[in-house]
């Protein structure tokens, strides 16, 4: 399969590990921001291919993982009320909140439904006008335009019971945020080739020039991670810091400027706390004053307030790249994904369900 098959090739694979052990000559750590990056290096064992040099760590690259506990009770309550239907993509039904899931929202009567697009949702509220429809929207830049997109539909209708809980997030804001933080030990970042896709990639310029950190924009098969390490190790071997785009296929600089626009006109950055990295300066997308009627919170009046992670999950210190999920004690114990305690093991995209379902259970040694 063209843009598949060429980027699984073992041969390719093998190459790309010796041209990465030929080049470093000292310990270095790289992080990938990209829950689906983390499944491709977790599944084919990519980290346990490399050099003992290279130590890849996992970033807080999965949507559903970094959304706080405050927007899942949020949505809960709004589930809750009569004639509501609340709609969200399947993970985060799963999702524990303070005191339940949406899941247990719906066995106890509430309206829950699983929607494969937001124009999924939209449909619904044009088809039962008598409902209030709420979407919530989870996910980085690559699907804040989808939710853009129902969002101006829903305006350019004047559908009256059509709603969103934005809780969409920015990567580079939590970038800033890893580097800044004083226990930090990534030297170089695998960035989403999706997001960039999207947005571009000249929202990391700024980055390695403030941190002196590289970043590679990388795609998300085994060929593109090992090519994006490559690019990495070589930029930190030979002291320079730079945005480079491993992802050429897909990633312009520019990025989509239809999306972009969409995205300009229906969202604003604004500060918000993250699972595991408490408030980011501009880390996530509210609905623009423009589409305040679009608002569920506005609308609903509802305000969430901050909750703190149960002291047993260590999805914080998994998300900086701080601890790897076998190194949690309740990775695998009183934590699966048939119990999750936290988010990671939930969602398709979380890193400790990566190494649950690739049968890496066992603690993984201490970083090199
Ligand atoms: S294994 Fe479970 S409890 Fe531990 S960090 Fe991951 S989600 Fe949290």
């Amino acid at each position: 399969m063209k843009f598949v098959d060429e980027f699984r090739d073992a041969a390719a694979v093998h190459a790309l590990i010796q041209q990465i052990r030929n080049t470093v000559t000292q310990p270095w750590t790289i992080m990938e921001v990209c829950g689906g990056q983390t499944h491709t290096i977790v599944r084919y064992g990519l980290d346990e291919l490399l050099p003992r040099e290279i130590t890849l760590v996992h970033g807080p690259g999965c949507p559903v993982c970094v959304t706080p506990i405050e927007m899942i009770d949020l949505a809960i309550e709004l589930a809750k009320l009569p004639r509501t239907i609340l709609c969200s993509f399947g993970d985060m039904l799963r999702v524990p909140g303070s005191a339940c899931d949406l899941f247990d929202a719906r066995a106890a009567g509430a309206d829950v439904r699983v929607v494969y697009s937001p124009l999924d949702a939209l449909e619904l509220a044009r088809r039962d006008p008598m409902r209030e429809v709420v979407f919530f929207a989870v996910g980085f830049e690559t699907t804040a335009p989808t939710t853009a997109m129902a969002v101006h539909q829903a305006a350019r209708l004047a559908l009256p019971n059509f709603s969103v809980i934005a809780a969409h997030v920015r990567v580079p804001p939590a970038i800033a945020a890893i580097l800044s933080s004083p226990d930090n030990r990534v030297q170089g970042f695998l960035a989403a080739g999706h997001v960039c896709t999207i947005m571009g990639i000249g929202e990391y310029q700024p980055l390695v020039e403030k941190f002196r950190v590289p970043i590679v924009v990388t795609g998300f098969e085994p060929v593109d991670l090992l090519q994006g390490v490559a690019m990495c190790a070589a930029q930190l071997e030979q002291g320079r810091a730079e945005v480079e785009n491993q992802y050429s296929r897909s990633v312009r600089n520019d990025g989509n400027l239809a999306a972009r626009r969409l995205l300009a006109d229906v969202f604003t950055p604004v500060d918000r706390r993250w699972r595991g990295l408490d408030t980011l300066s501009q880390g996530a997308l509210a609905l623009s004053d423009r589409y305040a009627a679009f608002d569920a919170v506005r609308r609903f009046g509802l305000t969430p307030a901050p909750v703190h992670e149960p002291l047993e999950c260590r999805a914080g210190e998994v998300l900086r790249g701080l601890l790897k999920p076998p190194q949690c004690p309740a990775f695998a114990t009183s934590c699966t994904p048939q119990h999750p305690l936290g988010a990671p093991m939930v969602s398709a995209e979380g890193a400790c369900a990566a190494y649950f379902h690739a049968g890496r259970l066992a603690a993984a040694p201490e970083a090199k």
